[in-house]
């Protein structure tokens, strides 16, 4: 597997500091969004029930994304790509190697580049709070809100479902499907590993699946000349896939 070329120390502490900044910045606006909804919520009487599935939707457009992320760092573009190769790409990449490196990571390098992506959608929804009460604002900031609630937390569940030490309420979170489940999400890691993409919930997995939208995604992107990575899992599949169309039929 290809590593990427290593970071000065001036890099890594820059680096850290602008994920250490993301994570506080996002434990601050979460709250605080949250509070605004609910209040705008309650200004609102009933109708504010209606945010409910609208945070279930931010929360499966989250899922879908985490799954999007995870196919292009697992399939496509080099670990030198700047700044995404070392946060996302080489990552996805030695995980495959070894599910227990994501384990050993601290705080920050789980949640940091995440927290960080994810903010723009919580601070979206707390702005969009900002007027007199309105359903419209509602919604819309509760789909952003829960986006970016899941958005941020999505390497933490996917890490969970890789660590023996998780707590209680982490795993009945797991066995109700309100974090990612880890034998759902084992799946992905047994050969060929082109299916179960979803890291934050594995919710949209069937779907994905019913539809094909990785493989048809993976075809795009050859057609488009993206640059396939040697270890592609989504090479591993079509291959596969080949032999079992080739493979005489037994009488
Ligand atoms: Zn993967
Ligand atoms: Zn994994």
């Amino acid at each position: 597997m290809a590593i990427p070329t290593p970071r000065s120390p001036a890099v890594n502490r820059v680096v850290s500091l602008v994920e250490w900044a993301g994570i506080a910045l996002w434990f601050l606006m979460v709250p605080l969004t949250a509070f605004v909804l609910l209040r705008q919520g309650l200004a609102l009487g009933w109708l504010a029930l209606l945010v409910l599935p609208a945070l279930l939707l931010g929360a499966l457009i989250a899922d879908f994304a985490s799954g999007l992320g995870h196919f292009l760092a697992d399939n496509f573009f080099a670990v030198d790509t700047p700044v995404l190769g070392h946060l996302f790409i080489y990552r996805f990449r030695q995980h495959h190697e070894d599910q227990t490196i994501i384990c050993q990571a601290d705080f920050r390098e789980t949640n940091g580049a995440l927290c960080l992506l994810s903010l723009p959608a919580v601070v979206g929804g707390y702005l969009l709070l900002g007027g007199a009460p309105s359903l419209w604002a509602l919604l819309v900031a509760g789909v952003m809100l829960a986006f970016g609630i899941l958005g941020g937390m999505t390497n933490q569940m996917h890490r969970w479902a890789h660590d023996r030490q998780r707590p209680p309420l982490v795993r009945w979170m797991q066995r109700w499907g309100l974090a990612l489940n880890p034998r759902h999400h084992s799946v992905h890691h047994a050969r060929p590993h082109h299916e179960h993409f979803c890291i934050a919930l594995g919710a949209m997995d069937p779907l994905m699946e019913r539809f094909a939208v990785w493989h048809r995604l993976a075809n795009l992107m050859r057609a488009l000349r993206a640059p396939q990575a040697e270890e592609s899992v989504m090479g591993d599949a079509r291959a596969t896939e080949r032999a079992q169309w080739s493979r005489p039929q037994a009488q």
